[in-house]
């Protein structure tokens, strides 16, 4: 076998090296690279990766909202920086919008069709969180807002089976990925224990197609709507943004 000259090998590892530089670049960097930019998007679920989290959490709620719905949503923003202090939570005042604003905001918009939004950070402007007139109150606000933050639904958890019990039967026809669990490689429970109470559980009776339970306790309890943020969440969100 030829042996390189040992100033020839050292060039051909610079060389080497440069090129790996160069590939490890373009795939690590998302506004670079438009294929893990849309991977990114898609598995967004990802709170492992700490490019998901946010270190100012700006919100603009849109105008068609009222003063009281408004102050709604102020509170559990407030409620939200008390849990997490490194994370700056701020809303733009009323008549004041983002326009030409650079970095990634929540656009609090009203929908006609559910509350829904994107889990964790997405990548420079505006990511929705829509709430339709059903969900103005502030345990349906806080669960988006969460979601917004990073975590997902608690039955989404990689170990979910151990604690409850998904009934696939029961579940409308095409609704089946609400219920999906995630792989340990993006989501983390961050040593949290599973709580069926947690704010971000759904309910026994979320999406079914016929009244009938989509999901107890392994033990056979019905699980009933979230009432209140548990010491869980908040561990949680508090490990996921270590403050
Ligand atoms: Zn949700």
């Amino acid at each position: 076998m030829p042996v390189l000259p040992q100033k020839e090998f050292l060039y051909l590892q610079i060389v080497l090296m440069f090129f790996w530089c160069l590939i490890s670049i373009k795939a690590w960097n998302p506004s670079t690279n438009p294929l893990a930019d849309r991977q990114y998007r898609t598995y967004r679920n990802g709170i492992i990766d700490p490019r998901a989290r946010w270190t100012r959490f700006f919100i603009f709620v849109d105008p068609e909202f009222n003063n009281t719905e408004r102050m709604i949503i102020r509170g559990v923003a407030s409620e939200l920086q008390e849990i997490l202090p490194c994370v700056k939570f701020w809303m733009w005042p009323k008549g004041r919008s983002p326009s030409d604003f650079r970095e990634s905001y929540i656009h609090v918009t009203k929908s006609k069709n559910g509350c829904a939004s994107e889990v964790g950070r997405m990548l420079n402007g505006s990511q929705k969180l829509e709430l339709d007139p059903k969900c103005t109150d502030s345990n349906t606000i806080l669960h988006e807002m969460i979601h917004a933050l990073g975590l997902h639904h608690e039955q989404a958890q990689p170990d979910r089976d151990k604690y409850v019990k998904i009934l696939w039967q029961n579940i409308k026809k095409g609704k089946e990925n609400n219920f999906r669990k995630y792989d340990p490689k993006e989501v983390s429970s961050f040593g949290v224990p599973y709580n069926p109470k947690s704010i971000m559980q759904y309910s026994s009776k979320a999406f079914s197609a016929n009244g009938e339970p989509t999901m107890v306790t392994t033990d056979g309890k019905i699980i009933t709507k979230p009432t209140e943020l548990q010491w869980t969440d908040i561990e949680k969100l508090k490990r996921m943004y270590n403050c």
